[in-house]
């Protein structure tokens, strides 16, 4: 029987970050489900299997005060694993991709990373053990059109774990990212309608043409198989697993 601990998730308001509360939350853990949004976070601990397991927070990764004010909070004293989730995407060329947008999409993902990891490692450090999961992406090793800030960003956490797990590996924590390809959730439907405009597509064409081509098995990822992936890094058994990436991406990387 695996221990259960508690368990922080960025951006766990919607998509990706929704699902893993609650596949989590099935397997016993208590989940500190937090997003910009404080409203779609609870909704989140409502869907929960058992919501007490759950506590809602609003927290911007990009916002020192959101997390001060969160470590402050008596619920979230020993967090045991850090789920780094929350992002956001755009799609345009670079001619056209706009500042702002770059630093935001910089900000949450790569900066916001860093700015959780920093605020949550010394209650791991204290109690000699911790988990740290980013989600990463396909596109934290690989490459498509239009999306040059998202692949910076998630190339970045690529770096930064590998750095981390060394700065780490005197203690029983661990950093690794889960680098799905599709799931579909709202962020990708966002996608399909941006991507449809960009290459003057229809949705059907954007799922067929696009998303779905690199991917020899032809299907979306889902939740549930992140969220195992999550449950084995967490896991005593993979203690020594750290600074690694998980693709979780139908074949497309083996191509
Ligand atoms: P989503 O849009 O459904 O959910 C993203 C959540 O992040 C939202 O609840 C949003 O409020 C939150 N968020 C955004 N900015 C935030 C901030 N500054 N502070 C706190 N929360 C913030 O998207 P999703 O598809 O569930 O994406 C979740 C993660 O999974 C992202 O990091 C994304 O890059 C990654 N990912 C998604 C896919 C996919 O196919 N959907 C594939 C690979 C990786």
């Amino acid at each position: 029987m695996e221990r259960t601990h508690t368990i922080l998730i960025t951006g766990a308001g919607s998509g990706m970050g929704r699902g893993l509360c609650v596949e989590l939350a099935g397997l016993g853990h208590r989940i500190c489900v937090t997003d910009q949004n404080f409203d779609t976070a609870n909704q989140t601990v409502q869907m929960l299997p058992e919501p007490d397991r759950g506590s809602a927070h609003k927290l911007d990764v990009t916002d020192a005060n959101d997390i001060e004010r969160f470590l402050a909070d008596p619920a979230c004293a020993e967090v045991d694993v850090l789920i780094n989730n929350a992002g956001l995407q755009h799609v345009a060329p670079l001619e056209e991709f706009p500042q702002e947008k770059w630093d935001q999409l910089i900000d949450v993902m790569l900066t916001g990373t860093y700015r959780m990891t920093r605020a949550i490692l010394p209650q791991m450090r204290r109690r000699e053990f911790g988990r740290i999961i980013i989600i990463g992406s396909i596109h934290s090793l690989f490459a498509s059109p239009y999306k040059t800030a998202y692949a910076a960003a998630k190339h970045g956490l690529t770096g930064f774990a590998k750095v981390m797990a060394l700065e780490t590996a005197d203690t029983d924590i661990t950093i690794n990212l889960i680098c799905p390809s599709y799931v579909r959730t709202p962020l990708v439907d966002n996608q399909i309608a941006a991507q449809a405009v960009a290459h003057n597509i229809s949705h059907d064409e954007v799922i067929d043409q696009i998303m779905l081509k690199p991917m020899p098995k032809k299907t979306f990822i889902t939740y549930p198989e992140i969220a195992a992936a999550a449950h084995y890094l967490i896991a005593d058994a993979a203690r020594n697993i750290s600074g690694h990436s998980l693709m979780i991406d139908g074949g497309w990387s083996v191509q």
